[in-house]
């Protein structure tokens, strides 16, 4: 029962484990996730800043006009258009147009969103977003750059965010805005839609088949030991020969049981048998010959008793030991009368055991009537010492030492 429920315990820890695993290859999984997604977008505002530096100091560059590319009416340059020739000509891209022109080439191609944005945006199309205006307050307070995960249409995409730095090469044009150098003058989004999804399936599986493999284990070994533990238990209760209990068994037998008398005052009656002249017969008939008439006297004894309450055990060698509950004199002498004569029944041939010529026992009976008159070791020493008179008046037959006498002695 102990090692059942400590299996169930063990399998409950280990399930505890499996779980913390779980969660924390999970969170490790995420953060790694986080972080590569980080160090992708924060190369993309990298390299999206460099090209508008690049841009910048040049003091803007010019493509042909083109659908997609038309003259832009916020650049004040006397400079923003210049006509070739025949008809061909050439407008400012500023740093903020090639951003915008860049990103969109960005969206098409691979999904990824750039956005230039302000606080104080030049252009209305350039305000920002509740999510990059959170962001832009937070690079007023000093925090360099934002990223977490988001969910856009029912997709997982991580969103990113760095402040933009007023260089030199950006004066001329927004100086008039009241930026200085090293201010911060906005900043540019990076939305990342190419989230893997978290191998959360494999992970799973994963620590599903360790966990049950484990959980097996532990069962297989529960099951094992609880075997095992069983056996022990019995050998530690029975005697491994006759497969009746063993002296220890009789020891907290009988101390259970004289307690119990001297608790309801009911008489308590003790038999010792001791088998006649085992010794020769061992001799005569060897060693094996002698274990199994040792069993059959064991089950030929045991099978006499008949009240649930009597107990039978192995007292030693060839002795054994019968505790009679609420049995007085009379009754533990026809118990005894009942074993010694099914002895003989048995039949169990030994030439040197005279008259019979067959295996005998002889009994001892003490019976205390009122056990707080003698202890139980008392008891034990009244049986004994009547087996040792029923052995000196010829063996096969019994004798009885009641308590009185030995009060007397
Ligand atoms: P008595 O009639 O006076 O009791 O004589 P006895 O020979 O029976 O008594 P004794 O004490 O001289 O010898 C007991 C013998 O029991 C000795 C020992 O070899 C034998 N014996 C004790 N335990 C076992 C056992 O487990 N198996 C076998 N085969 N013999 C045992
Ligand atoms: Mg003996
Ligand atoms: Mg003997």
């Amino acid at each position: 029962m102990k090692i059942k429920k400590n299996i169930l315990v063990t399998s409950i820890i280990w399930f505890l484990l499996i779980s913390a695993s779980l969660s924390w290859n999970y969170h490790n999984i995420r953060l790694e996730q986080k972080e590569i997604a980080l160090q992708t977008a924060r190369s993309f505002f990298q390299q999206i800043v460099i090209t508008r530096t690049w841009n910048a100091r040049h003091g803007g560059l010019y493509a042909p006009v083109s659908q997609t590319t038309q003259p832009k009416p916020y650049l004040t340059s006397p400079r923003r258009d210049i006509a070739v020739a025949d008809g061909f000509s050439l407008t400012m891209i500023n740093p903020a147009f090639m951003t915008r022109q860049i990103s969109e080439i960005a969206r098409q191609k691979k999904g990824i969103q750039f956005h230039i944005t302000s606080l104080r945006p030049l252009r209305p199309n350039n305000s920002p977003s509740p999510r990059e205006k959170a962001a832009l307050e937070n690079f007023e307070k000093n925090i360099a750059e934002v990223g977490h995960f988001i969910k856009e249409e029912g997709r997982a995409r991580f969103f990113y965010m760095a402040p933009l730095y007023t260089e030199k090469s950006c004066l001329p044009c927004h100086a008039k805005q009241g930026y200085t150098e090293g201010d911060i003058r906005g900043g540019i989004s990076v939305t990342l839609p190419f989230i893997r999804p978290l191998p959360v399936t494999s992970l799973l599986w994963g620590h599903l088949a360790i966990g049950l493999a484990g959980l097996m284990g532990i069962v297989f070994a529960g099951l094992r030991l609880n075997r095992a533990y069983q056996i022990i238990k019995r050998q530690v209760v029975f005697d491994a020969l006759t497969g009746i209990p063993n002296r220890r068994s009789f020891s907290e037998s009988i101390l259970r049981e004289f307690k119990r008398s001297r608790r309801t005052k009911a008489p308590l009656s003790l038999i010792l048998c001791d088998i006649d002249n085992f010794k020769e017969f061992n001799d005569t008939y060897g060693h094996i010959s002698g274990d199994l008439c040792l069993q059959k006297v064991a089950l030929a004894i045991d099978k006499t008793l008949q009240s649930p309450g009597d107990f039978c055990a192995r007292y030693g060698g060839e002795e054994f030991v019968i505790i009679l509950v609420g049995t007085p004199l009379a009754g533990a002498m026809h118990v005894a009368e009942r074993i010694r004569k099914n002895i003989v029944d048995l039949a169990i041939p030994h030439a040197r055991s005279l008259p019979l010529q067959l295996i005998t026992i002889s009994l001892g009976v003490a019976t205390s009537e009122d056990t707080a008159l003698i202890s139980h070791e008392d008891l034990i020493r009244l049986a004994d010492k009547a087996l040792y008179l029923a052995k000196d008046k010829g063996k096969n037959q019994i004798e009885a030492f009641p308590e009185i006498e030995y009060a007397k002695e």
